[in-house]
């Protein structure tokens, strides 16, 4: 099997690394990829191709004879890569562009949970300022405002009050903060509770749940501090009991897949849900439709070496759409991922910093690349803003699997500026503790 992968990230090197270890798998073309996926053994980084010029993205699979395309980020998925490849006839692992909408634009995924009775915040969507100034001021409850469409994760403001409630709207809505995803504005109820995320493989009809992870969003410890794209993640976690991943699995996800088929937009590929867990139990914060960065370099490594993600990804496409055929095995392990990031992230930071990631000596510990390139003389330097993922694996204990990430992983990382938390499951420890 040849694989054409799209994406340059963290996730999209920990799927280059399970993928390649298919005895299915001759071949992986990771377009553009980073200088993780080009030292993963099969895979050939592409760089004559442009991940955003579809058709010629076509034209490159037929040639190169793929037989399977994994788009790793959601701007090609909520553009319609899917369909491309759907008229070439070449299996992709990815929803189509109409059920891409359940990540591409919030207002209709908040009006699809109301439909099919998907419990979620209480919520109004505006594509009026002025009736969106009006209710605000006839609610007392706090709220969240978001932008439709994507924003990169910075579309989504938690105001402290009435105030910094309508200057987010006017942000998003007259200053057009964030282009034309802030068209329109969803203003929802806010939820305490615990947030936790699950990953779903679906063929459209059966579904495939992985253990539910935490991730740790702000750049600062204690999670204090601005949004990043995740500075690091664990999982299985504390919280998520089996009776509350039962209660996830009957009230969320099997309603939602349900509801996709209903409704003629089937879901095909991997299902991420982000919840929150209140007294009341799960609400849905927001469905993506991919894998998450980084979940995926969190949870990949418990799955068993026999389990193995072309299969399963061929299985959830349209030319094969039998998820039941195929075995998901996860290892009862505890897995922790310690995200690097370069000084002064999510700001402004430097690129081209030379870096040196040395060699795992444990199976146990993964170095999965994100923001890194190799320059024309092969040597590594950093190219993004959150730069390595360091993962490690235990079956002890969470607490193994942190340590090990800590004092085995992220001493094989060395750059000038390196940036790491050094409280990554936090939250799980002090919830353990009595
Ligand atoms: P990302 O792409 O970073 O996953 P996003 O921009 O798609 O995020 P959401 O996941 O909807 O946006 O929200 C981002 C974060 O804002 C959530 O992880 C959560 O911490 C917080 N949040 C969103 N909605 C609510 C809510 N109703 N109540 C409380 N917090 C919320």
């Amino acid at each position: 099997m040849r694989i054409l992968l799209i994406g340059n990230g963290g996730r999209e090197h920990a799927l280059a690394w399970k993928l390649s270890q298919s005895p299915l798998v001759d071949s992986i073309f990771a377009v553009p990829g980073n200088g993780g996926t080009a030292s993963c053994p099969k895979v050939t980084n592409v760089s004559s191709v442009k991940p955003e010029d579809y058709p010629a993205l076509v034209d490159f699979a037929k040639s190169q004879g793929v037989n399977l395309v994994v788009p790793g980020p959601e701007a090609p998925l909520v553009d319609g890569v899917e369909g491309y490849f759907r008229a070439a006839a070449i299996p992709c692992f990815g929803p189509s562009k109409e059920a891409a909408r359940m990540e591409g634009s919030k207002t209709f995924s908040k009006d699809f949970m109301k439909k099919h009775n998907i419990p979620t915040a209480a919520y109004e969507n505006f594509s009026d300022y002025d009736r969106a100034i009006a209710y605000l001021d006839r609610i007392s409850h706090n709220v969240v405002i978001k932008a439709t469409g994507l924003a990169a994760g910075k579309g989504v403001i938690i105001p402290n009050n009435k105030e910094e409630a309508k200057a987010a709207v006017k942000q998003i809505m007259v200053d057009k903060a964030f282009g034309s995803a802030g068209q329109e504005i969803v203003i929802e109820e806010f939820l305490t509770g615990d947030e936790l995320s699950i990953l779903t493989f679906s063929d459209g009809t059966h579904t495939l749940s992985l253990p539910p992870a935490q991730d740790h969003k702000r750049i600062g410890e204690g999670d204090q501090g601005p949004n990043t794209g995740g500075m690091g993640c664990y999982a299985p976690t504390t919280i998520a009991t089996e009776e509350l991943i039962r209660r996830i699995e009957e009230e969320v996800v099997e309603p939602t897949i349900r509801g996709m088929r209903q409704d003629g937009i089937p879901f095909r590929g991997v299902l991420f849900t982000g919840l929150m867990i209140g007294s009341n139990g799960p609400k849905v914060l927001e469905y993506n439709v991919r894998f998450g960065d980084p979940e995926t370099q969190t949870v990949l490594p418990l799955l068993s070496e026999d389990t193995d993600l072309a299969e399963i990804m061929m299985a959830c496409t349209a030319h094969e759409a039998r998820l039941d055929c195929v075995k998901i095995r996860v290892e009862p392990k505890y897995s922790a991922t310690v995200v690097v990031a370069a000084g002064g992230y999510p700001e402004a930071y430097a690129k081209g910093t030379p870096m040196v990631v040395k060699a795992s000596t444990s199976p146990e510990v993964t170095v999965f690349h994100a923001g890194t390139r190799l320059t024309a003389e092969g040597n590594l330097e950093t190219s993004g803003g959150r730069v390595i993922a360091v993962n490690a694996t235990a079956t002890e204990s969470l607490e193994a699997a942190v340590k090990k990430a800590y004092e085995e992983g992220i001493k094989l990382i060395q750059f000038e500026g390196m940036y790491f938390r050094r409280d990554i499951a936090h939250r799980a420890f002090r919830k353990s503790s009595p």
